[in-house]
């Protein structure tokens, strides 16, 4: 199993609640068709509740989206190991790109598979709390920064694999431009009220396939910065 970069602090939790309630998240995420071991390892290993505000803690290993403030949410765990494997399955890798820090969780999950993340938030408030996060963590393997996510990390492109975690009704032409031949892309896309997750696979000629993953329900994918 590859956690290279997974430290210590990040694997605790607090006494054997959590690591129960995590291994019982970490069965249902099986029971729903997550076949891939290292990802369910990362989740199982993972605290989400560092992610999450103290009052939600007890709730932190339900498989369901939570509030984090400013109209955003922390993703449902089914979700985040759903796009994780499908990031994955073809091959780590080396460098992805995420659109929607949010909480930081789904950044720290890609943190412990694949060997370099850098990720995008464009609420300043979410992205200081999800870096102190990282940093409580231990997480070094990963870079953020405070930008409109839509216009990609143009001085860090090429990326081998990118990933939304907000929705808009397209994907925006900046970021498939980011992606390096052979790279992958997962993103859902949609209305507010129906949104399918889609990922593209990039041929090494520059053609896209795309394939339709299941019915998701994500936050709206916004511009500028907040
Ligand atoms: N990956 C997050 C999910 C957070 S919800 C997690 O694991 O918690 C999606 C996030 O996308 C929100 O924080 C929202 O502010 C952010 N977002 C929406 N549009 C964006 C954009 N254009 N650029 C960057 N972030 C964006």
């Amino acid at each position: 199993m590859n956690m290279h970069s997974l430290p210590p602090s990040a694997l605790r939790g607090e006494g054997m609640t959590s690591q129960r309630a995590r291994d019982r998240l970490a069965a249902k995420l099986m029971e729903e068709g997550i076949t891939d071991k290292r990802v369910i390892e990362v989740i199982r290993n993972l605290a989400r509740h560092h992610f999450i505000d103290q009052a939600l803690h007890s709730r932190a290993y339900e498989n369901t989206a939570l509030p984090i403030g400013h109209g955003q949410t922390i993703s449902q765990p089914y979700i985040v190991a759903r796009m994780s494997q499908a990031l994955i399955e073809h091959g780590i890798p080396d460098r992805v790109l995420e659109v929607g820090t949010g909480s930081g969780y789904q950044a720290a999950v890609l943190a412990a598979l694949v060997p370099q993340v850098y990720t995008v938030e464009r609420i300043e408030e979410l992205l200081r709390q999800a870096r102190r996060r990282f940093r409580q963590l231990g997480i070094t393997n990963l870079r953020s920064k405070h930008d409109d996510g839509k216009l990609g990390w143009p001085e860090e492109a090429p990326f081998d694999a990118i990933i939304l975690t907000a929705a808009g009704d397209s994907i925006p032409l900046q970021l498939l431009n980011q992606l390096r031949p052979g790279g992958v892309l997962v993103a859902p896309v949609g209305s507010p009220s129906q949104q399918m997750l889609l990922r593209l696979r990039m041929g090494e000629d520059g053609d896209f396939t795309q394939e339709e993953l299941g019915s998701v329900s994500f936050v709206p994918l916004l511009g500028g910065i907040g």
